[in-house]
């Protein structure tokens, strides 16, 4: 019993310490030098690279050196170096192959695959991704897989397919989460805000965002919130908020590590425009500055184009027209390396530094060009500064009719968007409220779920503490019952031995008749009941005759033996209610209660023939026994007459022994 007890309260402890037991992630092949410098945000891509350069060339295995490569080409990829970057991610795919590791597969893959959609390379980035998939899905691996549907996300935003984009970068946050990687879960989230802003769901947008930054924020990944606020500040720009969208910027800032370079470029050449927009040439020129300076060693093609003309537009606010004109020449060498959004870009500061020289021909074209991009981009707010800058160009050059056909259209355009910027601000002013009350909702989730948890905590340990209870209980009152039937036991016991004792402190051992004791007992019950009652009552003293000369003769057993034979007979002879036993030695005595005194002589005189008619066998031998009796009987005994009738009895006796033993004398 005790045993399956305890089974069951080990099966119960075991269930609730099991509860919170998480799986164990698999191991993967990556050393972890290596991981180090790829997650190491502190240090530049270059010096992470020679870092990573000295460690490959003493790896300790084939693959150890694998991994190096793979982390030596996303350095490369960082340093915008793209064709080295290629070339030591094929290394690393082949050693992949070699040593048959999926994991070094799958992140080499995955780079090759961010990298040919980055730079417009689809068809490439579609036979990466497939090839990734191919190692990610069999895999079952929920980060190989949250990977592969962010890059295709991203290669789908790259072809214009916004639909497909936001599904599989919904689907790499929803696997990020499951696989706990809030970091990824973050970047995908943002990936999603950034298509639903350029299709003009600015509130959902908001709402993404703003989740992007709360996870980004608890795991303090640094890039991806320096990312959430460059977005936060596009949306702004976006809704023609301008200060909104520098403040943001400015904090992006913030955030950025000596590895984001290319992010660093971006966000000042953003904050530059910004800046001069609101008139703050001087500070305008301050980050134009900077971002062109670094992106002249560092920057990617389309990092140079912004940051080029963002100078450059700096410098005809600031009237230095020939220092204009330079980075703007600087920013048009890239026309060809970089997509439509940044040759619209190009065209429209080409445009606005040739009006200034006075070269109105070329701003014409430039201006024109602005506008016809501006429209296949499906832009309406760049296109409709294209429209502005193209009237006043037109009209400058003497063409009125056109410049007022320009103004009619930048007009019309520019109602559609002063409603449709109404629309936006609407929209993301009840963004706003809606992220608030989705924050106050989530607030009061997490406090509903802790209660939740603490409930069922605390009802855990209550079923606990009642099944030991429970269990000690029965315990208890097993124990508790067998010592009632051990006590019951014993009690019984006891009652048993002290009627025993009781009967044996009442009987002559020798005869097995009543001895003095309880005969004198019975005598005075029932001399007090034939007081009451008013009945006669007799006694007879009996003395068994020359008894000596047995003893003498036949030996003290052979006595004995007479003792007991006679004392049967005789009680055997008496009445059922007389009362009979041992009165000392070889003498008897006989009470009888409603016996008249002629019947008490009869009695006597039977009782002695029954010893004296038959002799008694003793050892094979035969003696003749025999009694004499003295009776005595009063027809209303009193209440002190047990001595006065005892004495009579006597009397009588001695007088039977006189008169030559064998008979009965009545007193
Ligand atoms: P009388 O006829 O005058 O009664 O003679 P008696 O021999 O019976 O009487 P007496 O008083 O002289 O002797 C009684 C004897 O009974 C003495 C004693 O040793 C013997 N006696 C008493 N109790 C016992 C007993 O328990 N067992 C045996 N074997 N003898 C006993
Ligand atoms: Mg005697
Ligand atoms: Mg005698």
């Amino acid at each position: 019993m005790y045993a399956r007890l305890a089974l069951w309260l080990c099966l119960l402890l075991s269930w609730t310490a099991g509860s919170g037991l998480l799986a164990a992630a698999p191991a993967g092949s990556e050393p972890a030098d290596v991981a180090r410098l790829r997650n190491d945000r502190s240090h530049t891509a270059e010096s992470l690279l020679s870092q990573l350069e000295s460690w490959g060339k003493t790896a300790p295995t084939p693959l150890a050196a694998g991994w190096a490569k793979l982390g030596m080409g996303e350095f490369c990829d960082e340093m915008e170096q793209p064709e080295r970057a290629y070339a030591l991610l094929d290394e690393a795919l082949a050693v992949a192959a070699a040593e048959r590791a999926d994991d070094l597969a799958s992140a080499a893959h995955s780079r090759r695959a961010s990298m040919y959609a980055t730079r417009g390379d689809a068809q490439r980035a579609a036979d990466a991704l497939a090839r990734m998939e191919a190692v990610a899905r069999p895999s079952g691996r929920k980060d190989w897989m949250a990977l592969w549907a962010y890059n295709r996300g991203v290669l789908e935003r790259k072809l214009g397919r916004f639909p497909d984009a936001i599904r599989y970068f919904e689907q790499s946050a929803e696997l990020a989460r499951d696989g706990g990687d809030r970091e990824q879960q973050a970047r995908a989230l943002n990936a999603v805000g950034l298509v639903l802003a350029r299709t003009g769901q600015f509130a959902d947008a908001l709402a993404r965002h703003n989740e992007a930054l709360e996870l980004a924020q608890a795991v303090g990944d640094a890039s991806e919130i320096a990312r959430t606020y460059r977005m936060l500040g596009f949306l702004h720009r976006n809704l023609d908020d301008e200060e909104l969208a520098a403040q943001n910027i400015r904090e992006a800032l913030k955030h950025l590590g000596p590895r984001d370079v290319r992010e660093g470029i971006a966000l000042r050449g953003e904050l530059s425009r910004s800046l001069l927009k609101m008139g703050q040439v001087e500070d305008a020129a301050r980050f134009g500055e900077e971002a062109s300076e670094a992106a002249m060693s560092l920057g990617s093609p389309p990092n140079k184009v912004n940051s080029f003309t963002a100078l450059s537009d700096v410098r005809l606010a600031q009237g230095r027209i020939d220092d204009a004109d330079l980075w703007s020449r600087r920013a048009a060498e890239q026309f060809n390396s970089v997509a439509i959004r940044d040759q619209v870009q190009i065209h429209a500061n080409r445009a606005a530094v040739a009006r200034a020289r006075g070269d109105l021909r070329t701003a014409l074209t430039e201006a024109r060009a602005t506008v016809e991009g501006a429209r296949k981009l499906g832009d309406k707010v760049l296109e409709r500064g294209a429209l502005d800058a193209l009237s006043d160009i037109e009209l400058a050059s003497g063409d009125a009719m056109a410049a007022m056909a320009t103004r009619k259209a930048f007009q019309q355009l520019d109602k559609t968007l002063a409603i449709d910027v109404a629309g936006r601000r609407i929209a993301i002013l009840e963004g706003n409220l809606t992220a608030q009350r989705a924050e106050t909702e989530r607030a009061l989730l997490a406090r509903d779920n802790q209660i939740q948890t603490l409930r069922i905590a605390r009802q855990r340990l209550l079923g606990i503490a009642l099944i030991v209870g429970l269990c000690a209980l029965a315990v208890f009152a097993y124990m508790l019952h067998r010592r009632y039937r051990e006590t019951q036991r014993l009690h019984a016991a006891l009652v048993a031995s002290a009627s025993e004792l009781e009967r044996v402190a009442r009987t002559d051992t020798l005869t097995g008749v009543a001895n003095r004791g309880a005969v004198t007992d019975q005598f005075e019950q029932l001399l007090a009941e034939t007081q009451s009652t008013q009945r006669p009552l007799a006694v007879l003293l009996i003395d068994i005759d020359h008894f000596k000369r047995i003893n003498d003769h036949h030996g003290h057993l052979a006595g004995d033996a007479v003792l007991r034979e006679a004392a049967l007979r005789m009680r055997d002879a008496l009445p059922a209610e007389a009362r009979f036993g041992r009165w000392g030695g070889e003498e008897f005595i006989a009470v009888l209660p409603d016996i008249a005194p002629e019947r008490a002589g009869l009695i006597a005189e039977r009782v002695r023939h029954v010893v004296a008619a038959q002799p008694f066998r003793v050892d094979g031998a035969e003696l003749a026994v025999s009694i004499s009796i003295g009776v005595a009987s009063a027809p209303r005994p009193e209440r002190r007459g047990i001595d006065r009738l005892i004495a009579t009895a006597d009397a009588a006796l001695y007088r039977a022994k006189h008169a030559g033993r064998n008979r009965v004398e009545v007193g």
